[in-house]
């Protein structure tokens, strides 16, 4: 970057760094190395450095003899033992600060293990001086609340002092305050809060002591060692909880030796047996596996790896990965959800045992740093990831697989808005490496690039051992049943093939992508749906809670409190979502065991892996979900598959609604007959002629996609342009459209300006935004559709830098979402 190459002298330690500091800015900055610290200064570690008045921590990009720069500050410590990151990271890290417009220093920031770095609190304490002005009738009255604040409570850390003086407070005139020196303000670095954990294991030694010679309770503890070879002393103390102490003794006398370390176990709490190198490749996976392998080591290619339901890609993933391995490369392997990581880290681990690493947001902090630092001392060679693994730091990558590749969840939707999935090509690009995308039913931009020769395509057209893809029956809501006004839920044809599935002894899975009771509970007397009073939303009953909740803000309001329009307590449940069709199968097969899968059900730790493991040793007939039963699990023992209203996405205002639809259905419809039991599946919708039913129907992804690829080209949407989404969000209305419409003319101005942007970019809006108004905020929207990429992110930068900045005190924030995914 600003390397001057001087002469190379006796030592070749870097006096200058070039570092990313953790704070919104987008340059980088060089500093001095102070002498001591020169032998230690690499790439990836951390840094405590001087910026402005305050200190920050930053990261090393890049070491440097020398440099024209005159004044540089000195960094006034480093902060790790070894590099956090590797330095063929740092061009990633550059790319997507300058794709996603977001500030490096964050990029990393986000990038690496939370809690790792040094915050600072200031505390403000009164003087002696201060105190006495207490008694002072002339004192402002501003200056009296401070003052008395902190009589009152002693020392005060700077936010809690701020919040305490409603807002009135400024910082000039807290400074005003120290000037007259009636307080005084302390500056502390608080170090991060993550440091590295181990856990004690238990091992026998050769040495034995005669049986006479121990109490009973050490005997017991040394047999339990013995039968297990080693034991973690969590288990030891579960089986002798006086394990602890006593261990310790028999350690300090020879008998029994402890050690610090991980192991680790598999998410069902049972050991992981080895595979022994897997099944028999079918003749299909051989071709898909041969073809990676001939590319592996070549330089960066990205494969498309389209294959139907059942079909057997991990074990493609595996083979790949195995040869990457013996390349000496490392792998990296995302999935779409925590509780895919626990199935597939299973099946990786019997295969490649202890050098894996897991990097998913449902460890605790400490756990994910421990993983990630196994990653750099280069224990671990494989990770298993949701999509922040795409920062996993290895050095050496050779394959990043990315399954499930259509997945929405790859997309993160707050503060650095990346798509892992296009992370994943782009850190494949960068370190000459294979990326493979997998997927049942992969997204429309995916399989596009394969058309354009940019990516390409690798097929497994059959199910495992020939097995049959489920039969699937439509049944049309709207055909009126038995003389009712409109079909129950659950049809006639659904019931009567559960009763059969349960008969049977196999189980059946039912999906509706709603959860609660009653999405749209109405007041009886006026008519009024019951609104969330923060969000422009309807209310969703949830009969567990006996409360309406709101899905985007969590506002809560008591079913007994009745319409909030006209007060009437009567509130008609109109509307269907997980809870009722629970509660109404429950009262079709009382016999039944039935459990449900949604975000209610799965909120608490582990409450997940119980259903699935429940699912898995046959302790439920019937399961009822939302999309995450959709997800690529693997259940040989289901053989039914219900879809109560297949229609719940297909209208939703986006240009992917079809593609999301075709998606859900296929992959849950897939979740069928995996088994050795054929499957089949009841979907039930009001458009029983929509080609997004019909092709799910027959999972026919080609069918879909010379559909869907015209509509989106006649539209000219992605992927035939990209867009960049702006949002405008703030709780004063008209601030929040003022904001918006000066947006909009400088989107105006820029065009008339510039031919590139008129010839290439389109903006619509600003309008308000489908969800006009969430959380108390009121939301405007833009959209910027581009036929090329560059003259749109040009355009993007320059309204970004043109548009006058909302002032804080209106509380309008203006998000730019670069390749947005969803845009309500
Ligand atoms: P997909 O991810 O394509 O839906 P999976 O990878 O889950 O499919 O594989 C489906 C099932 O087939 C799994 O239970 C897996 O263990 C099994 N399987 C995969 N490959 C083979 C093979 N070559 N021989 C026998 N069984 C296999
Ligand atoms: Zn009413
Ligand atoms: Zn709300």
């Amino acid at each position: 970057m600003h390397g001057i190459v001087v002469a190379k002298t006796m030592s070749v330690e870097a006096a200058f760094i070039e570092v990313a500091v953790s704070l919104p800015v987008f340059n980088t900055f060089t500093y001095e190395v102070p002498e001591l610290l020169r032998p230690s200064a690499l790439v990836g570690k951390r840094v405590l450095a001087p910026f402005k008045s305050i200190q920050v921590t930053g990261y090393i990009l890049e070491v440097l003899q020398a440099t024209d720069q005159t004044g540089t500050k000195k960094i006034l410590d480093i902060l790790d033992d070894i590099p956090m990151f590797p330095p063929s990271m740092v061009p990633f890290f550059s790319w997507i600060s300058e794709y996603y417009r977001c500030p490096i220093g964050e990029v990393i920031k986000g990038a690496l293990p939370g809690g790792l770095n040094i915050t600072h609190v200031e505390t403000v304490s009164m003087t002696d001086k201060g105190r006495s002005m207490l008694s002072d009738p002339a004192l402002k009255s501003l200056d009296r609340a401070v003052l008395e604040a902190l009589e009152e409570r002693g020392p005060l850390r700077l936010r809690t002092l701020y919040k305490q003086c409603k807002e009135e407070l400024s910082p000039r005139g807290l400074a005003a305050l120290e000037r007259a020196g009636w307080i005084t303000r302390k500056r502390e670095l608080k170090p991060g809060r993550v440091r590295p954990k181990m856990e004690r294991y238990i091992m026998a030694q050769e040495e034995r002591p005669s049986a006479e010679s121990l109490s009973q309770v050490r005997c017991n503890i040394l047999k339990i060692v013995e039968d297990h070879n080693e034991i973690s002393l969590k288990d030891l103390n579960a089986q002798v909880p006086s394990a602890g102490r006593l261990v310790k003794k028999m350690a300090q006398d020879g008998f029994l030796s402890v050690v610090e370390r991980c192991v680790y176990r598999d998410p069902f709490g049972e050991p992981i047996a080895s595979d022994a190198g897997g099944p028999v490749p079918t003749k299909d996976q051989t071709r898909c596996v041969e073809t990676l392998l001939q590319g592996l080591g070549k330089g960066f290619q990205t494969y498309l790896l389209d294959g139907i339901t059942g079909s057997g890609k991990t074990e493609v993933y595996m083979r790949a990965v195995a040869a990457a391995l013996e390349k000496n490369q490392e792998a990296l392997i995302l999935v779409p959800e925590i509780a895919l990581i626990s199935q597939t880290e299973r099946l990786f681990r019997a295969r490649f045992g202890e050098c894996i690493a897991l990097l998913h947001s449902g460890l605790s902090p400490g756990e994910r740093f421990d993983q990630w630092v196994r990653i750099l001392r280069k224990e671990a060679k494989v990770a298993i990831g949701a999509r922040s693994a795409i920062f996993a730091p290895f050095e050496n990558l050779g394959l990043i697989v990315v399954d499930e590749e259509h997945d929405d969840s790859y997309k993160q939707e707050t503060k650095l808005r990346y798509h892992a999935r296009d992370l994943a090509v782009v850190r494949a690009k960068l370190q000459g490496a294979l990326a493979v995308l997998g997927s049942a039913t992969p997204s429309v931009a995916s399989y596009y690039n394969v058309h354009t020769g940019k990516f390409q395509g690798l097929n497994l057209s059959k199910r495992i051992e020939d097995r049959l893809l489920p039969e699937v029956t439509i049944v049309d809501l709207r055909e009126p049943e038995g003389g009712r006004y409109a079909k129950p839920f659950i049809t006639r044809e659904l019931e009567k093939a559960i009763a059969e599935t349960l008969q049977r002894g196999e189980q059946t899975l039912l999906f509706l992508n709603r959860r609660g009771f009653a999405n749209c509970p109405t007041c009886a007397v006026c008519g009024v749906p019951v609104r969330c009073k923060n969000c422009d939303i309807t209310l969703t009953l949830h009969q567990e809670a006996n409360a309406l909740k709101c899905h985007y803000c969590g506002y809560i309001r008591a079913l007994a409190a009745g319409c909030h329009t006209c007060g009437s307590p009567k509130i008609k449940l109109l509307g269907l979502g997980t809870e009722r069709v629970e509660a109404k199968i429950k009262e079709i097969f009382p016999e039944a065991k039935v459990a449900r899968m949604d975000r209610d059900t799965t909120a608490r730790k582990g409450a997940l892996v119980k259903i699935l493991k429940d699912l898995k040793e046959g302790a439920i007939d019937i399961l009822i979900g939302t999309q995450m039963v959709a997800k690529g699990h693997d259940y040989p023992n289901i053989t039914l598959v219900g879809i109560i209203c297949a229609d719940l996405s297909l209208n939703f205002p986006d240009f992917r609604a079809g593609e999301r639809t075709f998606q859900i259905l296929a992959q849950v419809a897939g979740r069928a007959g995996r088994g050795t039991q054929p499957g089949r599946v009841i979907l039930q919708t009001y458009n029983p002629e929509h080609f997004c039913i019909l092709t799910a129907k027959d999972q026919d992804y080609g069918a879909f996609y010379d559909h869907e690829i015209q509509f989106r080209r006649t539209l000219r949407y992605p992927p035939f342009s990209r867009l960049i989404h702006i949002l405008v969000a703030g709780k004063d209305k008209e601030q929040t459209a003022l904001c918006a419409q000066n947006i909009g003319e400088v989107c105006r101005t820029l065009q008339s300006e510039n031919r590139t942007y008129r010839e290439n970019v389109k903006y619509l809006g600003p309008v308000a935004a489908p969800l006009p108004r969430l959380q108390k905020q009121y939301r405007w929207h833009i959209l910027l559709k581009g036929l090329k990429p560059g003259p749109l992110h040009s355009m993007a930068r320059a309204l970004m830098d043109r548009a006058e900045r909302p002032s804080s005190k209106a509380g309008v924030k203006v998000v730019v979402d670069v390749d947005p995914v969803d845009m309500l």
